[in-house]
């Protein structure tokens, strides 16, 4: 490898060993993030052999946070941002007060000094981006009603620490209590600015900023990166658009930055928001998906990197106590702040495990910290350590809290009885929404159809089934979706389907049909085998787009596929059929295991 291609080799380094450590988990059972921080470690400086550049490595992966928060975004509207803030204000709030008094405790028992304790605290405060939103992605929360409380409130939590990177070296100049050079993150403007002012005009300086990048965004953004995005989709260029959304994400998050102080992260929020309410924003979504996973990955390969194993050696009970902070205490006191706003134990659940992390804005602390002189290094290395280590028991922790939800269950259900909620606003969003998983029960239908997949396809299957009077249940993993079933009275089920707990609740073992009408071959699979071993005689039809697809999903246990496409080139036939006097008899355009379409319902725009 030739020594002067860092950014090559850190990228090629990083993918090749993420992808074999990540594979070996898989294989192990385990989430592959963990094979991905093995890999960083590996390549690491404090593991022999090669070593990555340590600063290209952080950098690529600041572009995975804005391509995830840009998705974030691209999925949430303004009105599902404010209809979270209730509680995604307050609760980021107290939990940073929280934590950073636990972590200001400890430092204080190991004789740091207030300010170095103080920013230990807050490097504990505050969640990864990255850790948090895999999460939620990988089970299919973000557009539930507590995966927005957990963006909203992470947001929160990106505001607060763009506020502290400026407030911190100021209050260290203030207090004297460093000795390093005295100079806030965000260059530039601030710096200039600072010579000036006090704290409190600090403060307001980088508060009007904030606002005048959001209201830049809303007012403007808002118009021209639509307007934009269809300009360039009538060009019929796919690379085209796709070098757009890629523009786009990354221009005005490097925009926020430099410009406005902004984090990367947020300005990268309201680039996708901005699009979300436009039609292309699916679209967007999808050509930045390939991207924003590799670059997410080396998030975690940089973050292993940092790591020196020795300090598990050296310090472990300082190391125990810091985890203890992350891990308990940050999840127990967001938990009970959820519940203090009456919402349901699953919610409450989903969001303290989802922040029982920290990740890249505690880097960033811990670093300023070391560099005016608050912090001691030995800081530093248990922040480091307790980021790898709660990220790796970041997926252990929703486990338990799946665990846990049922035990705790029927506590709160009486309680949930015994005491109406009080008519706030949040208690109103929370009617317009589907009602959470906890108090769902498992349908009572026996010989009945289940539908999984309500879009598209399944609306034309579940209108069919419906005026046919088929017992049918729907499952869903889009909230919109439920609520539209719900208006019209059909039993339906929240959840990604491939999740042994959300079939249970179909009662598969005495259903007579299951019809797979979601659009992803690899998910049909899993959840055509999972019913075939619960029901050997269930009758599966599923939905595919390909010949290898068909294959694969009659080998899993489904017993007939329709392919799409081949669907689409049939009715044409019909069609042109129709035009050209020609009768096509049936048994040349059908296979004898493929079905009619019965219904001629026009297809749904996207
Ligand atoms: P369409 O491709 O328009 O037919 O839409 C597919 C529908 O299936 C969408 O509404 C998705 O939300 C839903 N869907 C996709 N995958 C799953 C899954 N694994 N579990 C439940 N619903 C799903």
């Amino acid at each position: 490898m030739p020594h002067d291609t860092p950014l090559i080799s850190t990228i090629v380094g990083g993918l090749v060993l993420a992808f074999i450590f990540g594979a070996i988990a898989h294989r192990l059972r385990m989430p592959p993030l963990v094979g991905y921080l093995i890999a960083g470690v590996l390549v690491g400086p404090h593991t022999p052999g090669y070593v990555a550049d340590q600063s290209l490595a952080p950098e690529l992966a600041e572009i995975g946070v804005i391509l995830l928060m840009f998705g974030v975004g691209l999925h949430f509207s303004l009105k599902d941002l404010l209809s979270v803030r209730g509680i995604a204000v307050p609760g980021a709030i107290v939990q940073i007060a929280f934590a950073t008094l636990l972590g200001w405790g400890l430092g204080a028992f190991m004789g740091w000094p207030t300010g170095g304790s103080l920013v230990f605290g807050l490097a504990l405060s505050v969640a990864s981006t990255v850790v948090l939103l895999k999460a939620l992605q990988e089970r299919r929360l973000v557009e539930t009603e507590r995966g927005r409380i957990a963006v909203g409130w992470l947001i929160v939590e990106d505001l607060a620490m763009v506020l502290a990177l400026v407030l911190i070296p100021a209050a260290a100049s203030i207090g004297g209590e460093g000795h390093g050079p005295v100079e806030p993150l965000s260059a530039g403007l601030n710096r200039l600015l600072g010579l000036d002012l006090g704290v409190g005009g600090m403060i307001a300086m980088t508060l009007v900023k904030v606002v005048l990048f959001v209201a830049l965004m809303l007012v403007f953004g808002r118009k021209l990166i639509p307007w934009t995005m269809h300009r360039i989709a009538h060009t019929g260029s796919r690379e085209l658009f796709r070098l757009g959304v890629l523009a786009i994400a990354l221009g005005v998050a490097f925009g926020a930055a430099k410009l406005f102080g902004v984090s990367l992260a947020l300005g990268a929020f309201f680039a996708g928001m901005v699009l979300a309410e436009s039609e292309l924003s699916h679209r967007a979504a999808q050509e930045s998906l390939p991207l924003r996973d590799a670059f997410a990955v080396l998030f975690f390969v940089s973050v292993g990197m940092l790591f020196d194993p020795n300090i598990l050696i050296d310090k472990p009970l300082p190391i125990l106590a810091t985890i203890f902070i992350i891990v308990i205490g940050k999840s127990v006191a967001a938990l009970l702040i959820v519940l203090a706003f009456k919402k349901p134990l699953g919610t409450a659940l989903t969001i303290s495990a989802s922040l029982g992390q920290i990740g890249e804005f505690s880097f960033i602390l811990a670093a300023l910290g070391v560099e005016l002189g608050l912090l001691p290094e030995e800081g530093r290395d248990l922040i480091l350590a307790g980021a790898i280590i709660s990220i790796v028991l970041n997926p252990l922790l929703f486990f338990l809290c799946d665990r846990l939800r049922p035990l705790l269950e029927g506590t709160k259900r009486e309680e949930a009885t015994a005491e109406p909620a009080p008519a706030t606003d949040a208690a109103i969003a929370q009617q317009q929404l589907p009602a959470e998983d906890d108090d769902v029960h498992p349908t009572a239908l026996n010989g009945h159809a289940i539908l999984i997949g309500y879009g598209r396809v399944g609306k034309i299957v579940g209108q069919n089934l419906k005026s046919s009077g088929t017992p049918f249940l729907v499952i869903e993993d889009s909230d919109k979706r439920i609520g539209e079933l719900k208006a019209q009275g059909i039993e339906a089920f929240m959840g990604n389907a491939v999740a042994r707990e959300t079939l249970d609740l179909a009662n598969l073992s005495t259903a007579r049909s299951l019809a797979i009408a979601i659009p992803n071959a690899f998910e049909a699979c899993r959840i055509a085998e999972q019913a075939r071993s619960v029901n050997p005689s269930i009758l599966i039809v599923a939905r595919a787009h390909s010949d290898a697809e068909v294959d694969e999903l009659k080998q899993y246990g489904a017993d007939t596929v329709i392919m799409g496409e081949r669907e689409i080139a049939l009715g044409m036939v019909d069609r042109l059929a129709q035009v050209h006097h020609e009768s096509v008899p049936y048994e040349d355009r059908h296979e004898p295991d493929t079905i009619i379409p019965t219904g001629t319902a026009p297809p749904e725009k996207e």
